[in-house]
């Protein structure tokens, strides 16, 4: 479809290759199977190896690992991150799952109803926040410790319909630390270093 290969032996070669290279080896096993005849973390494979085909330079990776077993989340983590050094891929992973963002980032954008609130290094913003709503989401992150306690902010009510978008902050109705100028101003995106910035007003000087 791509036109990459038209020849029928060079597209089986990078067919092969591209499943390989996605930790389905060797390919011939699994070149003539069915998605019934393959595992959740084989069938994720394919998927990655069928975007490995057309030699990306970027891999947009949506919730990539959020239907599968945790044991298995671990591997498909491994293999992205590999692949962003031996292919030299960058990868976009958008999830929910902060504790995969805290393994596997450079750089973190946190959204809220549609609008980036933070950005920064990976450590600027787990280890750093400075929205609150990148707080809230941080402290509710699971600590496998039981004697490490920590306040979790439980954010009230739910994330609004995004065809209808509260004015000036749109965080303002769940917001902890809202004030009554949250209401009317949309915050800009304040910068904090050269390489983190958050929109709050709070953070406006
Ligand atoms: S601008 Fe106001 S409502 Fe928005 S995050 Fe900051 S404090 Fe909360």
């Amino acid at each position: 479809m791509h036109g990459i290969a038209p020849d029928k032996a060079e597209r089986g070669e990078k067919v092969k290759k591209a499943l390989e290279d996605a930790g389905l080896k060797p390919a011939e096993i699994y070149l003539n199977r069915y998605p019934h005849e393959l595992s959740g973390g084989q069938r994720q494979r394919v998927v990655i190896a069928a975007a490995l085909v057309l030699e990306p330079e970027i891999i947009l990776a949506d919730e990539p690992v959020s239907m599968l077993d945790v044991s298995i989340r671990a591997e498909v983590i491994n293999l992205l991150a590999e692949l962003r050094i031996t292919r030299r891929i960058a990868v976009i992973f958008i999830t929910h799952d902060l504790g995969s963002v805290g393994f596997f980032a450079d750089r973190v954008a946190v959204m809220y109803l549609g609008r980036i609130v933070e950005v920064g290094t990976m450590l600027e913003v787990l280890e750093n926040p400075q929205h609150p709503y990148t707080r809230a989401l941080i402290s509710v992150i699971p600590v496998p410790n039981p004697r490490l306690r920590h306040e979790r902010i439980i954010l009230q009510g739910e994330t609004p319909n995004p065809i209808s978008v509260p004015s000036g902050c749109r965080f303002h109705p769940r917001c902890p630390v809202a004030l009554e100028m949250c209401k009317a101003s949309d915050p800009p995106m304040v910068p904090l270093t050269k390489t983190h910035q958050a929109a709050c007003l709070l953070l406006v000087k």
